[in-house]
């Protein structure tokens, strides 16, 4: 195919209508007929990223494979379509500004005044054309965050503007995601807001070519057609996004309304393909269809927010899909969990994962979980502070090694046995400062993790700046805390598991921003696993019991 299309999904009348899931389904629907897709999400903040955001303020902030921080959506791309994104997918208005302004401080535009438009609209169109330019992509979806008509968005829906002038109707459109209201007391759909927010748009010079509507009933053929003539977009591209069970459903819902055939007429692109969702409705069916259910503990403390262990909870969907098992997720709120209150936390649940998360607030819940999981034989999986939180527990109750702590949350204590990484020391700092992104590390025969990935290499996924302190190995290894996974450049530890314990697995990396619905993650299918063991073993014996 000679150029590379390019779809703008815009949002109008309320956030959170899923613009998200909405490009992730037609991507997915694309690529399912055969063209190389791939997605980008701007955002209209100022941060240069999302790595210096608190996770009550925006969600998750996801990593990608070359260790870029981004937003929470490049996880649903990257599920979606099983293909990595890149520091390229993510642009904030605060990564635009910055380099325009060090261009400018360069004297790249000596001579002329710098503004908005056109050098922050340039920058906005290079960015998003950047991933059209090596012939990697037939067509490049490009979300843009907010909701058209907020102030912050102004210059990315002039560059949209822009550049669909300058591509030409055929390699160019404009899909907008509204909200049809459905007011209870009067038994109706309502369209004016979507009107409003298509003559918002309007006005900013961009005619919608397709409108995806977010509705909690279905759109009657009338609706459609008022939505259609007053909205100036012809009938097939009114399309319905009704609330579904799993966002999984998504794409075989765009499917059936045909949001992939009015794409690819709008863009010229021929239709003669049909998608194939073999492998996506293999995972559907499984996940609909469980034999067993596990109750798993998700321990942190940002517990309140969903959006904060998106991909944790999303590798449970597909872990569970692929052992046939419902993965009945309770949070568990660290703060709370004490000496009195861990049994009845605790104890019914066939497994735990004690979370990643940074600072000291709610930590000494997470020890309490880790030891209960340990002296219980509770099958343990621990991200990132969550491996920290299992080294620092056997340390003070297997060591005996009083007070021993992380040095993030005790910068005094006498036994750092997780502590600053070296290359960490000089940095101040914060944005972008962490070990961040894939890294090599090779598995120990004969271990837990060895067997679950088939495989002596493995590159995950990592955000941190402490790390298993190497001074303590020795002790911790002899007392059966066996480190077995390492990086074979710089030593450092990157997988513990106990010796003496059915499953009981720590890991300093991420493997959550890695599975897919194609491809689930092993250690989540294997903790997953274990879970559902151990349930299966608790009922047995409470049947012997009777
Ligand atoms: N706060 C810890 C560190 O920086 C763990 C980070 C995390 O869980 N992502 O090392």
């Amino acid at each position: 195919m000679a150029e590379t299309k390019y779809i703008f999904v815009t949002g109008g009348v309320s956030s959170s209508l899923g613009k998200g899931i909405i490009a992730a389904s037609l991507a997915k629907l694309l690529q399912a007929r055969g063209f190389k897709t791939t997605i980008q999400k701007l955002d209209p903040y100022i941060n240069v990223d999302p790595g210096t955001l608190n996770p009550y303020e925006h969600g998750e902030c996801y990593v990608t494979e070359d260790g870029a921080e981004t937003d929470l959506d490049l996880g649903h791309y990257e599920r979606f379509l099983n293909v990595n994104t890149s520091q390229a997918n993510n642009v904030t208005t605060g990564r635009i500004y910055q380099s325009v302004i060090e261009k400018e401080r360069r004297g790249e535009f000596l001579g002329k005044t710098v503004q908005v438009v056109p050098h922050i609209t340039n920058e906005i169109k290079e960015r998003i054309q950047i991933l059209g330019q090596n012939g990697d992509y037939d067509i490049v979806i490009t979300e843009i965050g907010g909701t058209v008509g907020d102030i912050e968005s102004l210059p990315y829906i002039e560059a949209v503007r822009q550049l669909k002038w300058e591509l030409g109707d055929d390699n160019a459109l404009v899909i907008h995601l509204t909200l049809v209201p459905y007011l209870s007391a009067a038994g109706e759909l309502k369209t004016k807001p979507t009107q409003h927010s298509v003559k918002t748009l309007m006005e900013s010079g961009i005619k919608a070519d397709i409108l995806v509507c977010r509705t909690e009933h279905e759109l009657s053929d009338d609706i459609r057609r008022k939505l259609a003539l007053f909205c100036n977009v012809r009938q097939e591209a009114v399309i319905q996004s009704i609330d579904a069970h799993t966002i999984y459903d998504v794409p075989n819902m765009m499917l059936k309304e045909g949001l992939d055939t009015v794409t690819l007429k709008k863009l010229a692109l021929p239709d003669d393909s049909t998608p194939n969702l073999d492998r996506w409705n293999q995972f559907l069916k499984k996940h609909k269809n469980p034999k067993a259910e596990v109750h798993i503990g998700l321990i942190g403390k940002y517990v309140e927010l969903q959006d904060s262990y998106k991909s944790i909870l999303e590798s449970f969907i597909h872990a569970g899909a692929e052992n046939e098992v419902f993965v009945n997720v309770e949070y568990i709120h660290s703060e709370f969990i004490n000496e009195n209150t861990i049994h009845n936390k605790i104890s019914h649940l066939d497994g735990i994962l004690v979370a990643p998360g940074f600072g000291e607030r709610g930590i000494e819940g997470k020890i309490d979980a880790v030891r209960y999981a340990r002296e219980n034989n509770l099958p343990f999986l621990g991200i990132c502070l969550g491996m920290q939180m299992a080294v620092i527990e056997f340390a003070r109750n297997v060591l005996q090694l009083k007070g021993a702590n992380s040095t993030e949350m005790d910068p005094s204590t006498k036994h750092p046995v997780i502590d600053l990484m070296e290359a960490q020391k000089k940095i101040t700092h914060k944005g972008g400062t962490m070990r961040l992104g894939a890294w090599d590390c090779k598995l120990k025969k004969k271990s837990i993790i060895r067997d679950v990935y088939q495989t002596d290499e493995i590159k995950e996924r990592h955000r941190h700046r402490y790390e298993y302190n190497n001074k303590y190995k020795e002790q911790l290894e002899n007392a059966g805390m066996s480190s077995t996974g390492i990086n074979p450049e710089t030593g450092l530890v990157e997988v513990i598991e106990l010796e003496d314990h059915p499953w009981f697995v720590g890991v300093q990396y991420h493997p959550e921003y890695k599975s897919t619905v194609a491809s689930p993650h092993p250690l989540f299918v294997a903790f997953v696993k274990a879970a559902n063991e151990h349930a299966q073993k608790n009922k047995n014996a409470k049947m012997a019991q009777k």
